[in-house]
This record gives structure tokens, C-alpha cells and sequence, in this order.
């Protein structure tokens, strides 16, 4: 595994201007939805969400929103937040300041937000400056792992329980990958948080 469900503290302290979670005294925990929308999933994130007065917010990637727009409008109607996650899902690491910063904008193009989180949490100092000029950007403190093929439905549940605190922004992907997890997994963190007295916001 190479990756932590929970981010290390470290972390935070070297990405002082990216935001990691809110420090809370209520408790409120802040859903995310990754890599969407989807033509196969958004809609039933948005009926499940509904059921528990949750809100949320979704990173969606510009070129999924061109092709599902019926979906996208879907999650704005029911007042969720929506957030930058490039056009093309492009790797931070892989790509020059210009060309990721040209693939930032093009998404912007498609629908605007002052919210940003980059695909696989790759962001280097140079691109991440860049891009606080115009958006706050959005990382996380708890990851469900939904997107791992090897964990389980179950495991994903217990990597949420068991790790948020109040104030924590949890990642899940509206993806045809993750759903075989986050199908299992989000009805169970949803239900068992209420039930903890917790209610979920969206990131503005
Ligand atoms: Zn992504």
C-alpha cells in the first residue's frame, strides 16, 4: 500500500497554504466525491446523500462534466459544492507548470469554482502556488481507499470510522472503478455517523 488513510501530520506542516481539514468544535465532517460526475453513479450519491440531509462537495473533472451535464446540474440543484479537478485528471507530477495550469483553466472554462484539488494529490510547490492565487485548494485528511481494487467494501468503512475526526475532509471517487466499494462503503460511514450524532457539509 502506498498510501495512508490518514494524513500524516508532517504533511500538513510542509503544505502550510493547502487546506487538510477544518479544526472544528461542532461536529461536522466534510464529504468529497473525486474523478466524477458519472452517467452510472452521481445520481445514486446524490439520492443516498439525500436521504441523510448530507451535503458534500464534488471535484469533478471538466471533460466528465461535458459528457454528463445532466448529472453535474443534478449536484448544483440539490446545493452541494462543486471543485476544479483539471479537464483532463492529469497527474501534477507529470506535467510542466504551463501544460497543468492550461488544463486547470480549461476545466474552469467548463464550470467555475474557487475550489481545487489535484488528481492522485499530486501538486508540486511551484504548481501549488500558482493555483493559490486563484483557488484554495482542497486536499484531505481521511481517505476511504475506495479506488483500491485489492480492499474490500468493508475495509473502506473501517478506514473512514475509524479515522475522522471532527473537521476531517474525507475522499471517495464517483468513479466506475471505486463503486464496488463505495457502494458498500458509503451507505454504512453515513448511517454509523449520523447515528454518532456527526452531520456532513460541503466545502464553500
Ligand atoms: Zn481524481
Amino acid at each position: 500500500m502506498s498510501y495512508l488513510y490518514k494524513t500524516p501530520k508532517l504533511l500538513k506542516w510542509y503544505y502550510p497554504d493547502l487546506i487538510w481539514d477544518y479544526p472544528l468544535e461542532d461536529k461536522s465532517i466534510y464529504l468529497t466525491f473525486d474523478d466524477g460526475p458519472t452517467k452510472e453513479h452521481t445520481k445514486w450519491i446524490l439520492e443516498l446523500l439525500g436521504k441523510y440531509d448530507a451535503q458534500a462537495t464534488f471535484f469533478c473533472v471538466g471533460n466528465n462534466v461535458q459528457s454528463c451535464k445532466e448529472e453535474f446540474n443534478e449536484i448544483i440543484v440539490r446545493g452541494h459544492s462543486v471543485g476544479n479537478h483539471t479537464f483532463n485528471h492529469l497527474n501534477g507530477r507529470n506535467h510542466s507548470l504551463l501544460s497543468y495550469i492550461r488544463d486547470v483553466r480549461k476545466c474552469d472554462k467548463v464550470f467555475k469554482s474557487s475550489l481545487f484539488r489535484p488528481p492522485h494529490g499530486r501538486l508540486s510547490k511551484k504548481q501549488s502556488l500558482a493555483l493559490t492565487k486563484d483557488f484554495k485548494i482542497i486536499m484531505w485528511d481521511v481517505l476511504s481507499g475506495d479506488f483500491d481494487q485489492n480492499l474490500s467494501g468493508e475495509d473502506c468503512y473501517n478506514a473512514v470510522i475509524n479515522n475522522v475526526v471532527n473537521g476531517s475532509i474525507v475522499v471517495f471517487h464517483d468513479s466506475i472503478k471505486a463503486a464496488p466499494r463505495l457502494k458498500i462503503a458509503l451507505p454504512k460511514v453515513l448511517d454509523e455517523l449520523t447515528s454518532r450524532g456527526y452531520t456532513f457539509k460541503a466545502i464553500k
